[in-house]
Order: structure tokens, then sequence, then C-alpha cells
């Protein structure tokens, strides 16, 4: 089998590392970055920790921080218009999975004929263009868009999450400083490490996983699965905070090169329909998901059980799986994770809008690549399970 493996040029990783993006700006020849982050970043001065050491480096970038969480075309449009009026020769995502993927997709249209839709790169067209050099910075743990070739981007008028795929999408470096983290609320922390912890699971699990994905998705599972509570009970605990950080970029590079599957396939619509924050949709479908695919891909579920510290070698593969379902409920529960009906998601709309929902689902792709390949009856099936009371 012939695997292709990508990311970015550059992975400056490490307690500190943001202070040192002048020297990776500089490897890459870029001298005038346009910064793309969200308000938050500027309102609680988490910006500062990216600007102050470049304008002590001699550089004073355009920031544009007006993205939204779940970014849409609208923004994307909004950011590119400001870079065309930056004269930049570079980009910065600086935030959470929302700024990178907002500037991963500013990037891929500077780079298409004026007036080129977003929604013209969904998958499974690829976006293999980007404008100019772009560094990702995340300061959640997290969505490892700082190392993959995607982005995710909202259609507004049709409440659809696009998939975007494509060397267009991946960064050119990734600094990854868990510093960043530190002061991240416990439902964010929450949400985005179960994102992670998705990721690394379903890239093992994945039909495109591969020897090179494995060892991606196995080492982040170890770090991640035995400090996510922790993080979530002792935000201060920056090993801790570190483990999850690198767990993230880890599961990252894993899915990048491995793809999602059927847990991001339904998560996406919806986060589209209902608004609910990534990581915390996936979490609402990853114990119902896992259940669905563990006949299928046992022999993997359970893998996974043992990179995760929660079964043993000694423990054969049809317990190790139900140790795993039984782990990911636990979480769940620990991390207190609603259902789409404890989350105020009226039933009737849910109900009204599952075949909207299965069909894009299944349109993204992602979930051809699951243990157990579903039909939309059987996702809309999933998505009822989910539901809860
Ligand atoms: P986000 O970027 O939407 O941020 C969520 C909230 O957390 C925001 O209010 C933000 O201001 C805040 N926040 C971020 N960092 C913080 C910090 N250090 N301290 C305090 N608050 C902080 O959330 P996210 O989960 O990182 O990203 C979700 C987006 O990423 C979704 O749109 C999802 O579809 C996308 N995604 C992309 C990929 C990819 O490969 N491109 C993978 C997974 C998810």
């Amino acid at each position: 089998m012939i695997v292709t493996l990508v990311a970015p040029r550059i992975i400056r990783i490490g307690g500190g590392a943001v202070a040192e993006v002048a020297a990776v700006l500089a490897a890459l020849g870029v001298t005038r970055p346009f910064v793309v982050t969200d308000p938050f970043m500027v309102s609680s001065g988490l910006v500062e920790r990216l600007l102050a050491p470049l304008r002590a480096a001699g550089i004073t970038p355009v920031v544009f921080s007006d993205t939204v969480p779940d970014p849409t075309d609208v923004v994307v449009l909004a950011a590119l218009a400001a870079l065309r009026g930056a004269d930049a020769d570079g980009l910065i995502g600086f935030g959470g999975g929302s700024p990178m993927d907002t500037a991963k997709a500013v990037n891929i249209l500077a780079a298409a004929p004026d007036g080129t839709p977003i929604a013209a790169f969904k998958a499974p067209a690829v976006a293999d263009r980007g404008a100019l050099p772009l560094i990702c910075v995340p300061t959640t743990a997290g969505t490892g868009s700082e190392v993959t070739r995607f982005t995710v981007i909202t259609d507004a008028a049709r409440d659809e999450k696009m998939l975007i795929a494509g060397m267009g999408a991946l960064p050119m470096a990734a600094v990854v400083d868990h510093e960043l983290t530190m002061g991240l609320p416990a439902r964010i922390t929450a949400d985005t490490g179960i994102d992670s912890l998705t990721h690394a699971l379903e890239a093992f699990v994945s039909r495109r996983a591969n020897a090179f994905s494995d060892d991606y998705a196995r080492a982040a599972m170890r770090l991640i699965a035995p400090n996510l509570r922790r993080v979530f009970h002792h935000p201060a605990d920056a090993a801790a905070r570190e483990a999850m950080m690198a767990g993230a970029t880890l599961a990252g590079l894993a899915f990048s090169n491995a793809s999602v599957a059927l847990v991001h396939g339904m998560s996406r619509p919806i986060g589209a329909h209902f608004h609910v924050p990534h990581g915390l949709s996936n979490a609402m479908l990853l114990p119902a998901v896992t259940a669905f695919g563990l006949d299928a891909g046992q022999a993997r579920y359970a893998d996974a059980a043992r990179a995760m510290g929660i079964a043993s070698g000694r423990d054969d593969d049809a317990a190790a799986g139900q140790m795993l379902l039984a782990e990911l409920r636990a979480l769940n529960e620990e991390l207190r994770v609603p259902s789409p009906a404890a989350y105020g998601i009226p039933a009737d709309r849910w109900a009204a809008l599952l075949p909207v929902m299965a069909a894009q689902a299944l349109a993204s792709g992602s979930p051809a690549n699951n243990p157990a390949v579903p039909d939309a009856a059987q996702i809309e099936a999933l998505y009822r399970q989910a539901y809860g009371n």
C-alpha cells in the first residue's frame, strides 16, 4: 500500500513557543503577516502573547479579529477583503479552530480567481492552493487544525458545515504552546479535549488508517486519555495541559493522514443546524457511534482501549471493546456532556431535520471511512438514539 503523508513544514512545540513566532516567520521569509483571530483573544489580552514579541522583533501585523465560532462564508469574505487591503506577505491564524479555519479559507480564496465562493472547494472538490505562507497558533487543545489539511466553513444561507480539504488548507508552520490554554474554561476544555480524543480514535479505526497515522493516533490517545479528566478538574495543572496540547496536535496529524469517520460526519450537521460547539456534538455522538461500529472494528477499538490505558493485553478484544464503550459513557457523564435533548434542542426540530442531517453527513464522505458504513436510515436511527430524554 502506498501512503502519502502531509504535515506542516515546521512544527515548533513547547511551553513559551508563541514568543518565537518571529523566528518561524523569518524561516518562511514572511515580513508582513496578517493575523486572523477572534474578539475574545483581543479583549482577554491573549493575542498580546503573539503580538508583543512580534513588535519587539520589529513586526507590527494587521489584525482581523472578527471571526466567529464555526466560521461562516460571510466572515471569510470579510477577512479576505481586509487581507486584500493589508499588503501582507503571510498569514497567522491565532485562536481555537474557528480563527485557524478562517485563516485557511481566506488563504484558499486569496489564491482563487476573484469572486470564487468558498463553497466551490467543498469536498469532494480539492483545495490545493493557498496564496501565502500560513502559520497556525492554537489556543485550544484542540482541533489539531494547526497541522491538518482541512478547514470547516459554514454556508450561512444553507446552514451547512462544509468540509474543505487539500494542501491549500495545510499550514506551512504550526506553533504549539500549551501555556496559551492555561485559562481555558472547564466547558471549553472538556469539549475541545473530547474533540481531540475523537480525532485520534476515529483516525485509528478509519478504513484509511495506515501504519504512520496509527502511531500518531496511539501517541495521542496515550496522552489524552489519562489527562482529559485531570485538566477538567484541575485547570492549572501545567503538565496535564502540556500533554493535552501535544495530544491534540498528534491527533490532528493522525486524522489529517487517515481521515475522520462517522462521528465527525454526523457531528457537523448538528453544529450547523443547532449551533452546538463542535467538540460537544462529537461527544454527544461518540458512545452511540462507537457501539454501532464495535463489531465491525472490534480489534481496532480494542487496541484503542489498550492505548488509552483502560484495557490491557490480558483482555480479549470483545472485552476491551466493551471497556472502551463504558469509558466513553463514563467520560461524558463526568465531563457533564448533555444529550441533545438536555442541551435544549426541541424534539420536533430534531426529528424534522433528521433526513437532511443524514444526507449532509453522507455527502461529507466521512461515514464511508467508518468500520461499519451506515446508510441514511441507520444514520437517522443513530441520531434518534443519541437524542436522549
Ligand atoms: P473555537 O475556536 O470556536 O473557540 C471556542 C471559544 O473558546 C471561543 O469563544 C474562543 O474565544 C474561546 N477560546 C479559545 N481559546 C481560548 C483560551 N485559550 N482561553 C479562553 N477561551 C478561549 O473552538 P474550537 O473547538 O477550538 O474550534 C472549533 C472549530 O474548529 C469548529 O468550527 C470546527 O468545525 C473546527 N474544526 C476544524 C478542524 C480542522 O482540521 N480544520 C478539526 C476539528 C474542528
